[in-house]
């Protein structure tokens, strides 16, 4: 059926010719494909000896998105990496992808289209194709609901709930940068200057709005068995390593010295008087891998590392569960590992207010 939708361009174009013209310009296809977009659901033939990953991710404007500080191209990139971090960080490879939209009245088609090409930019470097979805009106700011599916060789899938007391805590990447670039984002709407070089800023709006999914990493990783667990850093480390230890239940230092920091970061923090290890650890969106190795694994994963192009920093052990969660700051000094990942239903800081924690 066709959504209700109010007496705007998009309304003069209709759902149907929209659906085309998305379908023209971004449903390519392939041979598994024996249906994609126009039909009632897609038919996909699964790839032989594979299991099914499934993830979903909703991202809804004011709560996930601000179209003053990014755009809809932004906000389709985006969308597409959430959803690759979750497959990467299980060891899949993405495949197939379906889009709920709901546009406000006052949405155009050209908006449409623009977050169509951020979202197929970043799904199609992965090799990930477009089979369907949904279209409808919105009363309340635009939602985009991206579902992706992926395949795994069962039992090489990488869990929450595999860490071993002994095992090495790894990082991808840097931290920190995705929320200092919102920070520098929000600040320029608030106010007209930033803190940092501009080149540094630069770099670290361009890791808030497209960040990397570490999809071979995370492939490398379960295909030769390396990691005993695996996360995507979403919400930030701290919260989401508390996620691991939970689940694998167990306990974990982290040594505050060894968390990676971009250069950019670090000068962001210091031009803002934050502490850069806070910075790291509650930073949310680096969408970076959070996993454990057991140590003899160590030599193998430097060579993953190479073959994925990515830095990959040690920086912590698995502890028993009765160690709980903790930071070494060096020379002796420990501090409890407080998790303060981003909770939803917590009211959000104004524009232009925070000191670099939105969480
Ligand atoms: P139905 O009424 O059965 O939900 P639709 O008219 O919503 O059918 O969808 C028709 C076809 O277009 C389906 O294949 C659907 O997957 C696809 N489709 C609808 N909206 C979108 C969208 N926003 N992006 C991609 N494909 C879409
Ligand atoms: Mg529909």
């Amino acid at each position: 059926m066709p959504s209700r939708s109010s007496r705007n361009s998009l309304a003069r174009l209709g759902e149907f010719r929209l659906i085309r013209r998305l379908s023209r310009r971004f449903g390519h296809t392939r041979p598994s494909v024996l249906r994609g977009i126009g039909d009632d659901a897609a038919l996909i033939l699964p790839t032989q000896g594979t299991a099914l990953l499934l993830t979903t991710d909703l991202l809804a404007e004011g709560i996930h998105f601000d179209l003053r500080v990014a755009t809809l191209e932004d906000v389709g990139y985006k969308a597409a990496v959430v959803n690759l971090s979750d497959i990467a960080a299980m060891g899949g490879v993405p495949q197939y992808l379906l889009v709920a939209l709901a546009v406000p009245s006052t949405g155009k088609p050209s908006e449409i289209e623009a977050l169509y090409r951020g979202l197929m930019r970043a799904a199609r470097a992965y090799g990930v194709v477009l089979v369907g979805g949904d279209t409808s009106a919105s009363h309340s700011g635009w939602f985009i609901g991206i579902t992706l599916a992926g395949a795994i060789t069962p039992g090489l899938a990488l869990t929450r709930d595999g860490a071993r007391v002994g095992d090495l805590v790894y990082v991808s990447g840097t931290l920190g940068d995705s929320l200092a670039g919102l920070s520098l984002l929000r600040w320029q709407v608030g106010r007209s200057r930033t803190s940092v070089h501009r080149t540094d800023a630069a770099y670290l709006v361009l890791r808030h709005l497209r960040p990397t999914p570490r999809v071979q990493l995370g492939r490398l990783l379960a295909a030769h068995r390396l990691a005993t667990s695996a996360i995507d850093l979403s919400d930030g480390l701290s919260g989401d390593l508390a996620h691991i230890c939970e689940q694998s239940r167990v306990g974990a230092e982290i040594d505050a010295a060894a968390l990676p920091l971009s250069p950019a970061a670090r000068a962001y923090a210091a031009a803002n008087r934050i502490d850069p290890v806070q910075l790291a650890l509650n930073g949310g969106e680096d969408y970076e891998l959070l996993f454990t190795v057991p140590p003899r694994q160590e030599p193998a994963l430097k060579q993953v590392a190479r073959r994925a192009a990515c830095r990959l920093s040690h920086i912590g052990k698995i502890r028993s569960p009765a160690f709980g969660l903790r930071l070494n700051r060096g020379n002796g000094s420990w501090e409890r590992l407080v998790p303060r990942g981003y909770q939803h239903f917590q009211p959000h800081q104004p524009l232009g207010t925070e000191a670099g924690h939105r969480r």
